[in-house]
């Protein structure tokens, strides 16, 4: 056994209103510099959508993340060959400024200088690339946000009758989700795997994956090696940088930025152990469904003294340790197991982990709009479907999905019976089924 720490989040994504608080206060920390004005260390995407930057899930197009081969061994998708080619030749499966969006601010002195108009002037979005004006703006993170909104607009115009009914019911039926994403400081990070200087690293004492600066030679094979497109190149500097988990706050023993400035306190904070010999084996399991059972099981119990006294002699200190044991990440994706991993079947082993969205589910039972199962409402009639959810955190196995969904309906029911007058109503676990799940 050897025995590492690791700090890692989870998002509780029912809370997430999608209010950008946490990409701001980063952007305004990390990257409001020359050179990374496109760059959202953390990001917050509209779901179902193609994401920032587009299309970022299909690692057919852009080769990022591990794939198993026939010996049962990993190999980055992109291949040995690339990293040696792409000394020679321009890496090919890079995504462009267009695939982001192009970085604007907004003409704020229009707001002072306007001539008198009739109507209020208004600050005009301006490229910060040419330092045009623009007079629309083409793409950029949460586009889909505007393509419903445009719909919604369209959907109130229409009669209800024949043709439009039927496109407006169709709108009716469509669902939407906010999803932050920031780097996942992966156990088996395929950024690293893929660098040819050797510039990218891992931290023993945190697993904090950063960059070295001073070894970084603009390769860029680490940004096409991420399956979550989580690494920017600074045109400026001719590096590439990334999310720092906040180290520097970290070590100070304050939370990252986006989990302090987070307004629906969606983030945790933890300390988990796991054992560093199990994550290759865990990482080439044969199934992808199983991928997420797999990581479960490089995790270590912290209450368990075998395990203190490996980590002891592995240098971690007490203080972590205790940590461990205050974890709401192990709480939450290990004992409770209502935390899943981002798209396991990419096989870095992510670390930054997901509560999957319940809304609007309360509301819809209550109205007896969800059938009941046992006496639970069937979470398989869900307004976000199920399959979507776990093709998003569970390489498409619904059932794990299902009884977390389960469980935190259970919880609030539970929750609201108990803030009643301060008293618990009895009867109320077994009447949620909370004494079953
Ligand atoms: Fe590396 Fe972060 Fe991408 Fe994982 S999510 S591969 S640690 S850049
Ligand atoms: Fe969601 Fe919190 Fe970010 Fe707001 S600050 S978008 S609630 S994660």
């Amino acid at each position: 056994m050897k025995v590492r720490a690791q700090i890692a989040m989870v998002l509780n994504l029912d809370k997430c209103i999608g209010c950008h608080t946490c990409s701001i206060t980063c952007k305004n920390v990390w990257t409001n510099r020359e050179g990374v004005e496109y760059a959202w260390f953390n990001n917050v995407e509209t779901k179902p959508g193609i994401g920032y930057p587009k299309d970022w899930e299909n690692q057919e197009r852009w080769k990022g993340g591990w794939v198993r081969k026939g010996n049962g061994k990993i190999i980055p998708r992109q291949g040995a060959k690339w990293r040696i080619l792409s000394k020679l030749f321009a890496n090919p499966h890079l995504p462009e400024i267009d695939d982001f969006y192009e970085p604007y601010t907004f003409e704020y002195e229009w707001l002072q200088s306007a001539p008198e108009l009739q109507a209020q002037p208004t600050a005009r979005p301006k490229s910060l690339v040419t330092g045009e004006l623009l007079n629309k703006i083409e793409w950029s993170g949460n586009w889909e946000d505007m393509l419903g909104g445009e719909f919604e607009k369209r959907g109130h115009d229409y009669n209800f009758d024949g043709v439009q009914k039927e496109i407006y019911g169709q709108f009716e039926k469509t669902f939407m989700m906010y999803l932050p994403r920031l780097c996942e400081h992966c156990l088996n990070p395929t950024c690293l795997a893929s660098c040819p200087s050797g510039a990218i690293y891992k931290r023993a004492e945190d697993g904090i994956v950063l960059i070295d600066q001073e070894k970084c030679r603009g390769w860029r094979m680490c940004v096409s090696g991420c399956p979550y497109k989580k690494i920017y190149y600074n045109w400026s500097s001719g590096k590439s940088e990334k999310c720092i988990f906040c180290y520097p706050r970290i070590e100070t023993g304050q939370p990252t930025v986006c989990s302090e400035t987070c307004v629906g306190r969606i983030r945790y904070l933890g300390v988990v152990l796991y054992d560093a010999d199990k994550i290759e084996a865990a990482a080439s399991v044969e199934d992808p469904k199983d991928l997420y059972p797999a990581q479960l099981g490089v995790f270590l119990d912290p209450y368990d003294v075998k395990v203190q006294e490996a980590a002891r002699a592995e240098g971690i200190p007490d203080q972590w340790l205790e940590a461990a044991t205050r974890s709401p990440v192990y709480k939450m994706a290990m004992e409770w197991k209502i935390a899943f991993p981002l798209h396991p079947e990419y096989r870095t082993l992510p670390m930054v982990w997901y509560v999957p969205p319940l809304s609007p589910i309360q509301s819809a039972a209550e109205a007896g709009k969800i059938s009941a199962l046992d006496g639970m409402p069937d979470v398989r009639s869900l307004r976000i479907p199920l399959r979507y959810l776990a093709n998003l955190l569970t390489a498409g196995d619904e059932e794990p999905i299902a009884h977390a969904l389960e469980r935190m309906l259970a919880m609030r029911s539970y929750m609201r019976a108990k803030s009643v007058e301060g008293r618990i109503d009895e009867s109320i676990p077994q009447r949620v089924g909370l004494d079953r799940t």
